[in-house]
């Protein structure tokens, strides 16, 4: 067998109703906390109110940064860990989506530290041990951010999108209760669905991969496969909503584990360059291309991919059921109503060079089995616009 290596840090609480154990948790990290999330809308607000309720139910001197934004920034960080210091937080609690648990995060860095939340990217400086501890409550399925290392921040200025990346990050608890997800919009829904896909797929294919990460990101893909199409024509399905946030945090110990690889890298740098479109969405806009160009490099895993999402290809050998992959992963956004290019959401043609430059500038794209290079980057977003 291949070598691997699996560490994982974060408590994982999970299961409906399990909110209410919040202060429990949050309690053993300190009395003073601060609950990070995006504004209040009517559809999340009476959930933001219901969760400081149980935190200062259970003793907890609670203050609400509620201005995280999508795709969070800098200015996020730097207004979170301003408030931070100003509580005397003990204790950060990410409520939300990846972009609350990310800000949660990089405030958690940001607080305690000199500098930015910038200066602490993973190839920057590294973050010390007075690291705020984060507990994270994911109200999206997801991005997995509860349970992994990673802070996805945007530095609006520079229009480019990266992450601190580091064992520090990685909350010291995660909430995931599926009842709090019954609100998320259909339109949320999807791409934070196709994130999951993503994150476990991306998973098998990157040179950290090995049999755990496998035996995790299979079985998170046979549930988006089979969940996801049917969750968007019932949204208040409490037990489809269970699954995805179950597939959800199994994807996202895969990414902690293993990584991502080529789609991620170019949704990154579209997510920076065009905040607008949401993570998710950015992924399904390469998807198609980037396995057209991956499946050869990598027919084992695309071919199993494939027959995940077609069971009629199970007879097919793992060089035709590969060919068929990208097929598959398009009959897939269609179904979710994410089949749809790069001009669509409107992206300045004159930008595709630029675009492909930003590509390559995280590393992900070199954790795919193909590696691109820049002529080859230009062609992906040429096929993707
Ligand atoms: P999000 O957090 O940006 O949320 C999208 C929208 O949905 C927001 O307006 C939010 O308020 C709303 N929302 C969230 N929960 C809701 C609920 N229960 N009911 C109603 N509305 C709700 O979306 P996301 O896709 O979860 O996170 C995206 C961010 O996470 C991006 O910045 C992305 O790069 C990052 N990310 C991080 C990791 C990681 O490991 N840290 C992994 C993947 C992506």
């Amino acid at each position: 067998m291949k070598h691997f290596e699996y560490h994982q840090p974060t408590k994982i609480i999970f299961g409906s109703g399990r909110i209410s154990e919040a202060g429990q948790f949050v309690k053993t990290f300190g009395t003073r906390c601060l609950l990070v999330t995006t504004p209040p809308v009517p559809a999340t607000a009476s959930q933001f109110e219901r969760v400081k309720q149980i935190l200062v139910s259970s003793g907890i001197d609670v203050a609400h940064f509620d201005q995280v934004i999508p795709n969070p920034t800098t200015d996020t960080s730097a207004a979170g860990a301003d408030m931070a210091r100003a509580h005397k937080a003990d204790v950060i609690v990410g409520l939300g989506g990846g972009s609350s648990m990310d800000a949660a995060k990089a405030i958690a860095v940001e607080a305690t530290h000199e500098g930015s939340a910038w200066d602490y990217l993973f190839y920057k400086k590294e973050p010390s041990d007075s690291t705020l501890p984060v507990v994270a409550i994911s109200t999206t399925s997801g991005t997995g951010s509860q349970v992994t290392q990673v802070s996805v921040i945007t530095n609006t200025a520079e229009r480019d999108k990266s992450a601190l990346y580091h064992p520090k990050c990685f909350p010291k608890v995660c909430i995931v209760d599926p009842e709090l997800m019954l609100t998320v919009p259909k339109q949320v829904t999807a791409p934070t669905g196709f994130d999951v896909f993503c994150h476990a797929f991306e998973s098998t294919i990157n040179p950290g991969s090995g049999a755990f990460v496998e035996l995790l990101a299979w079985e998170a893909i046979s549930i988006v496969a089979e969940t996801l199409p049917a969750l968007l024509d019932d949204l208040q399905n409490v037990k489809a909503r269970e699954k995805m946030a179950w597939a959800d945090t199994l994807a996202g110990l895969c990414i902690a584990s293993a990584g991502v690889t080529l789609p991620h890298g170019m949704g990154m740098a579209i997510g920076g360059m065009y905040p607008h479109v949401a993570h998710g969405e950015s992924l399904a806009l390469v998807y198609p291309a980037c396995t057209r160009f991956t499946y050869a490099s990598a027919e084992r895993q695309y071919g199993k991919m494939a027959r995940i999402l077609n069971p009629s290809l199970e007879v097919k050998s793992d060089r035709e059921a590969a060919e068929a992959s990208a097929e598959e992963v398009e009959k897939l956004l269609q179904k979710i109503g994410l089949l749809k290019k790069l001009r669509d959401v409107n992206m300045p043609k004159e930008e595709i060079g630029a675009l492909a430059k930003q590509c390559m500038v995280l590393p992900d794209y070199e954790a795919n089995p193909r590696v691109a290079t820049e002529e080859e980057m230009v062609e992906l977003i040429k096929e993707s616009y």
